[in-house]
C-alpha cells in the first residue's frame, strides 16, 4: 500500500496532512513540489481517497470500491488534469468548475481537482482556479497542484497555496548517512536540503561560516519576531561585518538557511532540541512564510548571478519591509 511508502518517505508531510485531516482544517489549495520520483502524484491520490473513504482511520483504507474508483480516475468528484505533454488553459478549468457548481455527483460531499505538472497550465488558468476556491461555492473543494518546477509558477498563485515540498530520495539518504558519520540531525537536516553529499556537510558545519550564520540567523530571527524590517537591516550588517570580505559566502548561507527554516514552518517540522524549533509555530512566521521563502530564494538565486552584494542587500531589505507589512495585516486581522 502506497500509504506505508508515504510514512517511510515523507515522514514530515504525512504528520502535515495527518494533522489537517484530522482537525478537518485541510488548505484549500496545495501545492505538492518536488523532484521527479519523489511521488507526489501517489500522495495527491492518497490525500484525494483520504477525504471520501468510507473506512479509512484519517487516511483512506486504498482497498474499498471507492478508493479504487479514485486511483483509476472514475469517481466523478475527483478530477485528474495531467499537463505532462500538453497546456491547460483557462477554458477547460471553467468547463469543469460549471460541472462542479452542480450539486456532488457521489455520496461525500467532497470535491477535488488535481493538477499535474502544474507549471505547464497557463496562469490564467491556475488564477481562475484558485479564485474558484476562495468563493463560498469552492468550500467542499480542494485542489492539489503538482509541480517539479514550481519556482515557474507565479507568486499569485504560490501564495494561494500550502507548499508541501517533498523529499528526494537523495536528500533523505545524503541525510542519514550525515548522521552516522557523527553530525547532529539538526544540522544533517539543515544541511542536506541545500548539499547533496555527507562529506561537505561536515566540512560545512565545522567551518567558521556556519557558525557565525547560524548564530546570525537566529538573531535574524529573534527580531524578526518583532520586526522584518529591522532584522534585514541587522542581516546586512552581519553580512558586510564577516570576516576577510567573505560578505557574498555569508549571505549566500544565510538565505539558504532562511528557506529551509520557512520551509519547516510551513511543514510545522520541529527539528532536534534547538531554538530552530521555539520559532516555528510562531504565528507571525506561519503567516508570511512562503513570501519569506521567495525571498530568500530570489535573494540566493540573484547572489549566484550577480556580484553587487550592496544593491542585493537593498532590494531584499526592501523585499522583507514588505513582509513586514503582509505580518502586521494579518497580525490585525486575527
Ligand atoms: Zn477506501
Amino acid at each position: 500500500m502506497y500509504k506505508d511508502i508515504f510514512i517511510q518517505r515523507q515522514p514530515v508531510i504525512y504528520q502535515v496532512l495527518k494533522h489537517s485531516i484530522a482537525s478537518g482544517q485541510l488548505a484549500h489549495a496545495y501545492l505538492f513540489s518536488g523532484m521527479r520520483g519523489s511521488q507526489m502524484k501517489e500522495a495527491a491520490i492518497l490525500l484525494a481517497q483520504s477525504l471520501v473513504c468510507p473506512n479509512g482511520d484519517l487516511f483512506a483504507c486504498e482497498t474499498c470500491d471507492v478508493c479504487r474508483r479514485v486511483a483509476h480516475h472514475q469517481y466523478t468528484d475527483i478530477i485528474y488534469i495531467d499537463g505532462t505533454d500538453r497546456t491547460i488553459k483557462k477554458e477547460e478549468i471553467l468547463q469543469l468548475q460549471r460541472k462542479f457548481m452542480q450539486t456532488a455527483l457521489e455520496r461525500y460531499n467532497k470535491k477535488v481537482y488535481i493538477i499535474e505538472h502544474a507549471d505547464r497550465a497557463t496562469p490564467e488558468a491556475l488564477n481562475s482556479l484558485l479564485k474558484f476556491l476562495e468563493e463560498p461555492s469552492g468550500e467542499d473543494t480542494t485542489a492539489i497542484l503538482i509541480s517539479e518546477n514550481s519556482d515557474r509558477l507565479l507568486p499569485t498563485i504560490l501564495s494561494r497555496c500550502q507548499i508541501l515540498s517533498f523529499a528526494s530520495s537523495t536528500q533523505q539518504s545524503v541525510y542519514h548517512r550525515a548522521i552516522d558519520m557523527g553530525i547532529t540531525p539538526y544540522d544533517s537536516h539543515i544541511c542536506s536540503s541545500f548539499i547533496k553529499d555527507e562529506y561537505q556537510i561536515a566540512a560545512l558545519v565545522d567551518s567558521e561560516n556556519y557558525i557565525q550564520v547560524m548564530d546570525s540567523f537566529h538573531q535574524f530571527l529573534t527580531q524578526a519576531s518583532n520586526n522584518f524590517y529591522f532584522a534585514a537591516l541587522y542581516m546586512q550588517k552581519e553580512g558586510f561585518n564577516s570576516k576577510n570580505s567573505k560578505g557574498k559566502e555569508f549571505i549566500a548561507l544565510f538565505c539558504d538557511i532562511a528557506q529551509v527554516f520557512f520551509k519547516d514552518v510551513i511543514a510545522q517540522n520541529m527539528v532536534g532540541d534547538i531554538w530552530w524549533n521555539d520559532f516555528i509555530m510562531s504565528r507571525r512566521f506561519s503567516t508570511v512564510a512562503s513570501s519569506a521563502m521567495r525571498v530568500f530564494a530570489e535573494g540566493k538565486d540573484k547572489l549566484v548571478r550577480n556580484p553587487n552584494l550592496s544593491l542585493l542587500m537593498d532590494e531584499m531589505i526592501f523585499e522583507l519591509a514588505n513582509i513586514e507589512t503582509i505580518a502586521k495585516k494579518e497580525g490585525y486581522r486575527g
